[in-house]
């Protein structure tokens, strides 16, 4: 397990730069082949490969989720940066957030965030990420949650940054 976090931890940054510098308007296409031009592990085979790839998607994923979300009203998670009842919420911009149990098309955003928040799991991981905030913290706490399917919140981690940091 050791090992293979270590082959994410290379490839992370090197992805990420990839997608962070690519045009605006590069397609899916084009952002797989400048992905596949920098594959750092020599061999294309067996478990580096294996995680590369699995890298490649997320991020991908996630990058291509919020080129689409820039068009279509806001569902999404975020760290809230004020007085809230969670330090999570769900921005809807079906509903502008003003139901607090959520519209039709949030409500399951709202109680898949309720869920887990009283999970004892989570609040253990949340806690260690509290006493040593930072952002491989953060990345091991969306890894969690992935593995428990839920991949919104997941990417909320994943995505943590400097200033985010701060609010966990
Ligand atoms: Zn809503």
């Amino acid at each position: 397990m050791a090992r293979s976090k270590s082959w994410r931890k290379i490839a992370r940054p090197i992805i990420a730069e990839v997608l962070l510098k690519a045009p605006a308007d590069a397609t899916e296409h084009q952002l797989r082949a400048a992905l596949r031009a920098v594959y750092p592990f020599g061999i294309r085979e067996h478990h580096p490969y294996k995680i590369w790839l699995d890298e490649c998607r997320k991020q991908l994923a996630f990058h291509l989720g919020q080129k689409a979300q820039s068009t279509a009203p806001a569902l999404r998670f975020r760290f809230c940066h004020g007085k809230k009842p969670f330090w999570i919420d769900v921005q809807c911009g079906w509903c502008n957030s003003r139901k607090p149990l959520g519209c039709m098309l949030c409500l399951s955003r709202h109680q898949a965030l309720i869920a887990v928040l009283a999970d004892a799991a989570f609040q253990g991981q949340l806690t260690c990420l509290r006493q040593q905030p930072t952002a491989d913290g953060a990345h091991v706490l969306g890894d969690w949650l992935e593995e428990h399917g839920e991949y919104e919140l997941a990417d909320l981690f994943h995505a943590v940054n400097g200033n985010d940091i701060d609010w966990i």
